[in-house]
């Protein structure tokens, strides 16, 4: 009986998005964490419009990325392959190529009409686009410049007052009003929040201010075992500065004279100035120091970055309506999802990069009332890599040969519970925050990790046993038989995804 009302509601879904081709929706933010989306169990964050994506449809449990940085992990969404097929390794010397193919261009040859709004973080001169309009690199929150182009045409850049999730929301909309009515769409809204150094809207300071924020386990972490994560700058007590991070400034002429803040107007300014100088007030007289002061540190980070989140989530909330308003709901497909994941404090850190599972880890969430039933929870694992391939077979677009990634639609479907048992990552910057390149392999229950340039050296983690990931295994007797089936199927995946980068490293010994 179930499995002939699975199969019922298989074919009727199938049904409703198989006579018209769906429209694609992707929301993706700037290092969003799971651990603050209210759907994802957070009790301190307030997302109402992310929440009410994933009770109307899915909340995938398991969403990773290939190679946790910005632009690569736009780079794969985009193309469908991994970082060493793509070319766009890291942010500081990568270029990315436009002239290679991606899901937008084979949507577009399939009819569709395409867009990307917001932070794209790779460079200009898009192709397959009928109309963009994107923020310069990382784009600013306030003011902030936009590049457009119409049909291919040249871009014209100009610079837009307000705030940018107000602004890159207001042009999306604008476009699904204006452009033409008969075509499947498929639009990517590219938010800059909540990415450093974190900005909210004027109208959201305080919202998160007096909430208790818990101290996560793992921040005064002593790294003993992992000699990667012991090296690098991104630790909240050491790393994260005063002035521009948590926007303490001795004066307000040195406030002023911030890049982030030099660009406002008077208005804006005078709003930040009136929200923090209280707060720098009060940190000077409380006298804080050491432990005391790492904990003030983060609460204000938390603080910031919560608040930024709302004036994203917000604006999600104006799309969600738009398609309700406009009876688009039925037909079209929303995805979220964040570039990565981020530290929220674990291991004493904030940003990214790591294969352990915070950075990893991205917030998927997505919607389509035909295909996807609401509050499904999605346990497969599947990756950046896999949504490209996802999009072309739902709308009926033949997948390209050398596309990396693998479909999920029989998995929306209820067809199938899991698309793949393993995940390859490969990080290969060498720069900001002293991370060591690595890349690694999980299972979902082990994780093996090979790090490279910076550190030379091999992590093992149970993430059964111990998922903080505190505790490097590798070596120990132990964990012998399956270090050596984690070591074969890191050689295997290495192999097929054809990373020579890797497989050199591996080589060398
Ligand atoms: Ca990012």
């Amino acid at each position: 009986m179930r499995l002939l009302s699975i199969l019922c509601f298989s074919m009727i879904s199938f049904a409703v998005y198989a006579q018209k081709k769906p429209n694609i929706v992707v929301i993706i933010s700037d290092d969003h964490s799971y651990q603050t989306i209210g759907a994802y169990g957070s009790k301190i964050a307030h997302t109402p419009n992310l929440d009410r994506i994933a009770n109307e449809g899915a909340l995938f449990t398991k969403g990773y990325v290939t190679n946790s940085i910005c632009g690569p992990s736009r780079a794969t969404l985009l193309t469908g392959k991994y970082s060493n097929k793509n070319g766009f390794k890291d942010n500081e010397t990568s270029n990315f190529n436009h002239g290679q193919n991606s899901f937008i261009k084979e949507l577009h040859q399939n009819g569709y009409q395409t867009a990307w709004i917001g932070k794209i973080h790779l460079g200009r001169n898009l192709e397959g686009f009928d109309y963009y309009s994107i923020l310069p690199g990382q784009g600013h929150y306030f003011n902030p410049d936009f590049i457009s182009s119409v049909n291919g045409e040249k871009e014209v850049m100009e610079r837009e007052e307000g705030y940018v999730a107000d602004l890159v929301t207001d042009r999306a909309l604008n476009w699904l009003d204006s452009k033409g009515k008969d075509e499947p769409f498929c639009i990517v809204i590219g938010h800059k929040n909540t990415h450093r150094t974190w900005m909210p809207a004027l109208e959201d300071f305080g919202k998160n201010d007096n909430k208790n924020i818990p101290l996560p386990e793992t921040f005064f972490d002593d790294y003993s075992t992992r000699k990667a994560a012991s090296v690098q700058e991104m630790s909240i007590d050491k790393d994260m500065q005063m002035g521009y991070d948590l926007k303490m400034f001795e004066n307000i002429e040195k406030m002023r004279a911030d890049g982030n803040f030099k660009r406002m107007n008077d208005a804006q300014f005078q709003a930040y100035v009136d929200y923090y100088k209280p707060i720098y007030d009060e940190l000077k007289k409380s006298n804080l120091s050491g432990q005391d002061l790492a904990k003030w540190k983060y609460h204000r980070y938390m603080v910031d970055y919560l608040n930024t989140a709302e004036s994203m989530d917000r604006n999600i909330g104006r799309v969600l309506d738009y398609l309700r308003d406009n009876n688009l709901e039925e037909n079209t497909l929303v995805l979220y999802l964040s570039d990565q994941g981020f530290y929220m404090g674990e291991h004493g850190w904030f940003d990214k990069r790591f294969m352990y599972e915070e950075s990893f880890r991205t917030p998927m969430l997505m919607k389509m009332p035909g295909l996807i039933k609401p509050k499904t929870k999605i346990e497969s694992m599947v990756s950046v890599v896999d949504i490209a391939p996802t999009f072309l077979e739902l709308s009926g677009t033949e997948v390209p040969a050398d596309m990396q990634g693998r479909s999920f639609l029989s998995v929306l479907e209820g067809k199938k519970k899991s698309i793949q048992d393993q995940l390859f990552y490969h990080y290969y910057e060498n720069g900001e925050h002293a991370v060591s390149p690595h890349f690694g392999v999980s299972d979902g229950q082990y994780k093996l990790i090979r790090f490279y340039k910076r550190v030379n050296g091999w992590e093992l983690f149970d993430l059964n046993k111990d998922p903080k990931e505190m505790k490097n295994v590798y070596g120990n007797p132990k964990y012998k038989k399956v270090q050596e089936r984690m070591e074969k199927l890191l050689r295997s995946e290495i192999d097929r995804l054809e990373d020579t980068e890797a497989r050199d490293v591996l080589a060398q010994k």
